[in-house]
């Protein structure tokens, strides 16, 4: 029989404190904890592998059962994936080279990152929004389906990576970011976005 894998939290995965405080639970099944240290709010124990899988299907992109709010939310988030690309061309002085997104939602960014010249890389956990980014992304650069720790920075590095609404989401923000890190060129930008408000919709 296999052993289930304990998922309690000894300390902080950002600071490493092992002073972790109970604050208040969710539902009554999901307890939140915070860091005495830095503050660091975190669910404790956390979610196993099948809650994750299940919380990340089809309907957690908003507009999946609603096809106006599809239209309108992509509108939205294209129009903010421009003004940010804008940003980012006068920051680096240039538009174009390798372009990673890490979450890329339903690929709104990296479409308009494509038609920028740019050559992009989305990395996305669930496979169901995989299939929407390849289809937003019309045969535009590749969506990867799985994890940070599986891209290789042997023969891959790239020049920018963007996050939105992403680190949150992750287990170990500390590994993570240095996986971000260790997949940059030298001078790479990392730029991690605040997510984009969809009108009537809680962040
Ligand atoms: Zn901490």
């Amino acid at each position: 029989m296999r052993k289930k894998r304990d998922l309690t939290v000894k300390g902080c995965p950002c600071c490493n404190n092992n002073k972790l405080y109970y604050l208040f639970s969710i539902r009554d099944t999901h307890r939140v904890v915070m860091c005495q240290d830095c503050g660091l709010l975190l669910l404790n124990p956390q979610p196993s592998d099948e809650e994750l899988d299940a919380i990340y299907g089809p309907e957690y992109f908003l507009g999946n059962s609603l096809e106006n709010g599809t239209d309108h939310q992509s509108r939205l988030k294209q129009a903010t994936a421009v003004n940010y690309l804008n940003l980012l061309g006068r920051y680096r002085g240039a538009s174009g080279g390798e372009l990673l997104e890490v979450g890329p939602g339903q690929g709104d960014f990296l479409a308009a990152a494509a038609s920028q010249g740019y050559n992009v890389t989305g990395l996305e956990y669930s496979s169901s929004a995989c299939d929407v980014i390849k289809s937003n992304l019309q045969g535009q650069g590749r969506v990867i389906c799985g994890e940070i720790d599986q891209l290789s920075d042997e023969q891959e590095k790239y020049d920018v990576c963007i996050l939105s609404d992403v680190i949150e989401h992750t287990r170990d923000p500390r590994y993570f970011l240095h996986n971000i890190h260790r997949l940059l060129k030298p001078g790479g930008l990392f730029l991690p976005l605040p997510p984009a408000r969809i009108p009537g919709r809680p962040n």
